[in-house]
């Protein structure tokens, strides 16, 4: 029996058919397969899983009182810090020209210390690149950060948002932030290491999408957990050939 089993897996069969033949067998069996899912009940289908509460939870407590002139889901701003360039790529940018431009960050957890999310990077870069990327949102013209705030919409807690205003200091504050960084990584390259020193804290390599070059893991972690753990700084996966919209002043 599980000799004929492997013989069919193997489709060592399909040498003693015709193409023709061999085509009409598998026709028959996507159609077959596609009837029979159709007779499984939606419920059993979704019974347990989680990302149908979170899609209910998204219709019945969508982000609230945002702007309705321009709304893009999944867009990159790219703009550019000294010599280099930064780039952002939001779940959802929506805006009303000329008055509020809102940034809505997608997580599927609210964290414990919802405060620690203003805090990381993400805070930081998301409303700096606006600020400096973000005229196509404003009518052609330039974005002052009053009129810029970003909303961290948790999927599981979603009438508790987390909202971030941002003025004109705070993106003083965040260049200042921002420029620290890059000036502690030329500082690193200008000393001629040469390799990267990998970090102490392995546990952030699980999240991260070059782990297979450091020799500690293979694939990359699932960016969910990192929303509970923000211990950890989030590793944004930025394809920089994709970034569909830069914008530079
Ligand atoms: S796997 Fe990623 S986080 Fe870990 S040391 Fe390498 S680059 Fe850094």
């Amino acid at each position: 029996m599980l000799n004929k089993l492997i013989y069919l897996l193997n489709f060592e069969w399909l040498t003693h058919v015709s193409i023709g033949l061999a085509k009409s067998v598998f026709l028959v069996l996507f159609v077959l397969i596609g009837v029979l899912v159709l007779f499984i009940p939606s419920d059993y289908i979704y019974e347990g899983i989680e990302k149908r509460r979170w899609w209910h939870n998204f219709l019945s407590a969508p982000p609230r009182d945002l702007p309705t002139g321009i709304r893009r889901a999944e867009v990159s701003l790219s703009a550019p810090l000294d010599s280099y360039r930064l780039t952002a790529r939001y779940d959802l940018l929506a805006a009303d020209a000329g008055e509020r431009l809102v940034i809505v960050d997608w997580k599927t957890h609210r964290p414990k210390d919802p405060q620690r999310l203003l805090e990381k990077l993400q805070s930081v870069v998301y409303p700096y690149v606006l600020v400096e990327a973000g005229a196509a949102f404003n009518g052609g013209r330039p974005v002052r950060p009053e009129q810029v705030a970003m909303a961290y919409w948790f999927a599981d807690l979603p009438d508790n948002p987390l909202r971030l205003d941002y003025d004109a200091t705070q993106h003083a504050a965040d260049h200042d932030r921002l420029m620290a960084l890059v000036r502690e990584i030329e500082t690193y390259y200008a000393e001629g290491v040469g390799t990267w020193p990998l970090t102490d804290f392995s546990h952030n390599c699980k999240f991260c999408t070059y782990r297979s070059l450091c020799d500690r893991g293979s694939a990359a972690g699932d960016l969910d957990d990192l929303d509970e753990e923000l211990e950890i700084e989030e590793l944004p996966d930025i394809d920089l050939e994709q970034v569909a919209e830069i914008v530079f002043q």
